[in-house]
């Protein structure tokens, strides 16, 4: 397959989906919307392409949905031959873990094609790799990157900052937006010093409306981490589901903070206004506190006091942002 009709493949799937989709009518939705769009495929070569994208981790199904992952969001959305689609899709790739080994040894040495599998013709279409004497290396000009998105992998992130940081960069380094909170302290995060150098500019914009296009990258991650069900009661009702800030929004003084997964909990209305009101908050092993307020009524409110975060979605930063919620929302 191409990688113009990769990408527009992806462009339908992500459109898709939200209307609630079976494996069942999956197929017939896509092909449906492809035609609407006069778009037109072989069907064997979209199987082809759907059974690697599961393969790969970069395509999960859900009871009543399913998600791209967030690398193949991104590359989705990028420009040809720019350095954001070589970055998005190798991060794509090394969602599977033998590409991940694989890459992981082979970052400055020379590079067998045929490793890659079903992703190289994708990946010879962008600027990831130099061709020198016949022999193919990771493009020099990237290896600083793709050591950051190695980097993040390992530390358990589902998207690296280093994506997450070119990205914003592309939707708003043209812009010249008014910015507010230049003056708040932003949480520490890790490569901050990078993610200044790419994306320098501090605070969020004054116009809400502004980062829809982030705000849409947080909730969809979220639902994506979270697998699409409240992280507290497990309603699993899209429309039920809030992408939940710890830090509020209306305190991020970056915009990487605003639209950072690791900054958001995915919580039913319930919750989320729980949450937001400070009336609950999580310590750092991700074990529930409740504040004294609503301490009687635990069953009203669906809350146990042994409930913990997942393990797996306490990563460092996450960390970080939860001890912001309770040093400055969490009500005693
Ligand atoms: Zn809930």
């Amino acid at each position: 397959m191409e990688k113009s009709e990769f990408k527009k493949c992806l462009q339908i799937i992500d459109k898709i989906e939200a209307w609630n989709l079976t494996k069942d009518t999956f197929f017939d939705t896509f092909f449906h919307q492809a035609e609407a769009e006069s778009f037109l495929l072989d069907q064997d070569m979209f199987s082809e392409m759907i059974h690697h994208l599961i393969e790969s981790n970069n395509f999960i199904q859900f009871d009543n949905t399913f998600d791209l992952s967030e690398p193949l969001y991104i590359f989705s959305r990028t420009q040809h031959h720019s350095k954001l689609e070589a970055l998005s899709i190798f991060e794509a790739m090394i969602q599977h873990p033998d590409y991940y080994s694989y890459c992981n040894n082979h970052l400055s040495g020379e590079i067998d094609l045929s490793s890659f599998g079903y992703f190289k013709n994708i990946l010879v279409s962008t600027n990831l790799f130099t061709n020198q004497n016949d022999r193919m290396f990771f493009n020099p000009d990237y290896l600083d990157d793709l050591t950051w998105i190695l980097k993040d992998k390992k530390e358990g992130y589902n998207c690296s900052y280093a994506l997450k940081t070119y990205y914003t960069h592309q939707l708003y380094h043209k812009l010249s937006l008014e910015f507010r909170n230049e003056e708040k302290e932003m949480i520490s995060f890790p490569n901050k010093e990078k993610m200044l150098t790419v994306f320098p500019k501090i605070g969020i914009p004054v116009d809400r409306d502004c980062s829809k296009e982030l705000q849409n990258f947080f909730k969809d991650t979220l639902l994506n981490e979270f697998k699409h069900q409240c992280c507290i009661c497990h309603i699993n009702i899209v429309q039920l589901l809030i992408a939940s800030h710890i830090k509020p929004f209306r305190d991020c003084s970056y915009l990487i903070e605003a639209m950072d997964n690791n900054n958001g909990l995915l919580l039913c209305r319930n919750h989320d206004y729980l949450f937001d009101q400070g009336y609950i908050s999580f310590d750092a092993d991700g074990q529930i506190i409740i504040s004294k307020e609503i301490a009687n009524n635990l069953d009203i409110y669906q809350l146990h006091q042994n409930f913990k975060l997942p393990s797996c979605v306490m990563t460092p930063t996450r960390k970080e942002f939860l001890s912001y919620h309770r040093k400055n929302l969490l009500k005693q």
